[in-house]
C-alpha cells in the first residue's frame, strides 16, 4: 500500500474542502514538535512528503495525502501555547467537525514523545476523540532518545493514561523514525484496517 506512489492531495481549512468519502482514511495528530512530519514521511519513504505541513501558513490546514490504499490525513499540531485565541479556536471547531462527522475515518493515531508521556494538552484531545467515538491508538515517537528502562516507565504511563479513556485501542506502538523503529509495524496496522 506504501509501495506505490503516495502524493500531497490538498490542505483543508473547512468541512467543505474535505476530498469525497470514497475512500478510508486514518489521521495522524499530536503536539507541535512531536515528530508528526517525520513519521508520515518514515511511513511513506519520502523524505520530504509531510514538510508542506509544517510551513507556516499550512499549520493550521488538515493535510491530506493519498496512497494506493487510505488517504492519510495530518492534523495540524496543537499546544501552540503562542496562536491566538481565534486561531485556536477556529482550529478546535474544524477539528470537532471532522472528527465526529467524517464517517470514512478508520482511526486516529495520537502521537506522544516518549521523552514526555502524556500531558494535559494530549489527554483534551483524547476526551475529545472519546467524546466523536473515534478509536484512537497512541504512536510513542522519538523512542531513540530514550533508554530502554525509561522507555518501558513511559509506556506504563501512557497505559495508565489511557484506561479513563473508552475511546483508546489498548496497543501502543514505540517508535523512531530516525531509525525505523515499529515503522513496519505501524504500517501493517493500517494495512488491517482498511
Ligand atoms: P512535527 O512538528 O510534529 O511535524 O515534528 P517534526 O517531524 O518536524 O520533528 C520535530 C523535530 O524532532 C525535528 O528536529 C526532527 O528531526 C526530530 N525528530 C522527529 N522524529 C524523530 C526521531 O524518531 N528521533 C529523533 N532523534 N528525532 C526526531
Amino acid at each position: 500500500m506504501f509501495a506505490g506512489p503516495v502524493e500531497f492531495l490538498k490542505g483543508v481549512v473547512a468541512m467543505d474542502g474535505l476530498p469525497p468519502a470514497d475512500r478510508l482514511e486514518v489521521c495522524f495528530a499530536g503536539r507541535s514538535n512531536v515528530g508528526k512530519s517525520s513519521l508520515i514521511n518514515a511511513l511513506t519513504g519520502r523524505k520530504t512528503l509531510a514538510r508542506a505541513s509544517n510551513t507556516p501558513g499550512r499549520t493550521q490546514e488538515i493535510n491530506y495525502f493519498t496512497t494506493q490504499g487510505p488517504y492519510l490525513v495530518d492534523l495540524p499540531g496543537y499546544g501552540y501555547a503562542e496562536a491566538p485565541l481565534a486561531v485556536v479556536e477556529k482550529w478546535q471547531r474544524l477539528l470537532k467537525a471532522y472528527l465526529s462527522g467524517r464517517v470514512t475515518l478508520r482511526r486516529a493515531f495520537v502521537l506522544i514523545d516518549t521523552r514526555h508521556g502524556v500531558k494535559k494538552v494530549d489527554d483534551e484531545i483524547l476526551a475529545l476523540l472519546d467524546r466523536s467515538a473515534v478509536t484512537f491508538q497512541v504512536v510513542l515517537t522519538k523512542a531513540d532518545k530514550v533508554s530502554r528502562a525509561d522507555q518501558a516507565q513511559v509506556i506504563e504511563q501512557v497505559r495508565g493514561a489511557l484506561a479513563k479513556h473508552p475511546a483508546a485501542y489498548p496497543e501502543i506502538v514505540l517508535t523512531s523514525s530516525e531509525k525505523g523503529d515499529g515503522i513496519e509495524t505501524l504500517r501493517a496496522i493500517i494495512a488491517t484496517l482498511v
